[in-house]
């Protein structure tokens, strides 16, 4: 049970291979990482018994910024029959699980996998739950079966409030029909992984009011005003008709770097594509003035150091805080619907 497996959007490998072993190497975790390009996985092999739960104990996987999902265990090669009596002997050195999740990893080859695994997964749990290794307690560890064929499974482990809220770390997001772009659904991705749900209402509430820096055609807008807030919408192209028949927003044809608003607003959410320091450095002014309480920002990434320079830029976002003596929660995600980018969540916390 010594590897940490790691799924990853394809083409990422290397990101969570230097992130996870500069996490290694600070928390004094032997082993190395190791990714084949184009996989969308990593793995984390530790040299020392124990080395991947403490790890996954040290570590709060929403701190993560390029991993999707991942889980400790082994790969257990699999008969062409009778899967289900191999895993269950297999499962006998693994603690009673609270829940049960297949996966397979994001890739071709993964989602003609996933068909197998939605014929196999109801006689799986069956055969688990009569056989004890299942029972339904969320403080019990998930157990996470990520299919790299028919024939190989890494049994992996995790615990449900340390790793991702959905199966692969794919949020099943409906696209809503009014809305202007299919980017609606990044701003979408974003509230779920960096606000509770039960917090929702307080944090995005329609007494709220909030700022889209390179709004248009508005989908971005359209969740600030699905939560009834007030939108000032900056961009010198056109919004969605529809959005400005609400009444909730105004458009400025102005520059989104050089703007400021008059009033402090809740919320500032950008998703202009430009260099990512420029990016990170509105994220700075913005909170750092006091203009808004909490930020949505996206990052695009650079070709080469993608996770150096991510980690580059926020540590200059803490350091510069610091400086400032605000306390400032800091999170950045490789979201699903992110590609070259990550997206940034801050909020003022003094
Ligand atoms: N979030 C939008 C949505 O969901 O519909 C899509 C935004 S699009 C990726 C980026 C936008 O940034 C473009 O509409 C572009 O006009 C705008 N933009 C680029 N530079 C800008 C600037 N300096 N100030 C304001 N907007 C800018």
């Amino acid at each position: 049970m010594n590897t940490l497996l790691l799924h990853c959007r394809p083409g990422f490998e290397g990101e969570v291979c230097a992130e996870l072993s500069e996490h290694a190497a600070r928390l004094e975790v032997p082993g190395y990482a190791k990714g084949k390009p184009g996989s969308a996985y990593a793995e984390f092999i530790c040299s020392e018994s124990g080395g991947s739960e403490r790890l996954m104990h040290a570590l709060h996987f929403d701190r993560l910024i390029f991993p999707r999902q991942w889980a400790r265990g082994e790969y257990v090669q699999l008969p062409e029959t009778d899967r289900i009596a191999v895993l269950l002997e297999q499962l006998a050195s693994y603690p009673v699980c609270g829940s049960l999740w297949l996966e397979v990893f994001d890739t071709n080859d993964g989602k003609e996998l996933s068909n197998f695994c939605k014929k196999f997964e109801a006689p799986l749990r069956k055969a688990l739950s009569k056989a004890g290794r299942l029972v339904e307690d969320a403080s019990k560890p998930r157990l996470l079966l990520t299919f790299r064929s028919g024939r190989e499974v890494f049994l992996g482990l995790a615990a449900a409030n340390n790793s991702a809220l959905w199966p692969m770390g794919i949020p099943r997001l409906k696209f809503p029909r009014e809305a202007p772009s299919r980017s609606t659904l990044k701003l979408e991705e974003a509230w779920h992984q960096f606000i509770p749900r039960e917090q929702w209402e307080t944090r995005l509430s329609d007494e709220m009011t909030g700022v889209d820096l390179g709004a248009s055609p508005g989908g971005w807008t359209y969740q600030l005003v699905r939560r009834g807030m007030l939108v000032t919408a900056i961009d010198n192209g056109p919004m969605a008709e529809s959005l400005m028949d609400t009444g909730l927003v105004q458009h400025l044809m102005v520059d989104g770097f050089t703007w400021k608003p008059k009033q402090p607003v809740d919320w500032m959410v950008c998703d202009i594509v430009e260099k990512p320091a420029r990016n990170a450095a509105l994220l700075e002014t913005w909170i750092g003035e006091g203009l808004c309480r909490e930020a949505v920002v996206n990052l695009k990434l650079p070709m080469k150091q993608r996770y150096a320079e991510v980690r580059r830029l926020l540590l200059r976002l803490e350091d510069a805080f610091a400086a400032r003596k605000i306390k400032v929660s800091i999170a950045c995600k490789q979201l699903y619907h992110d590609r070259e980018e990550v997206t940034c969540h801050l909020r003022r916390l003094s």
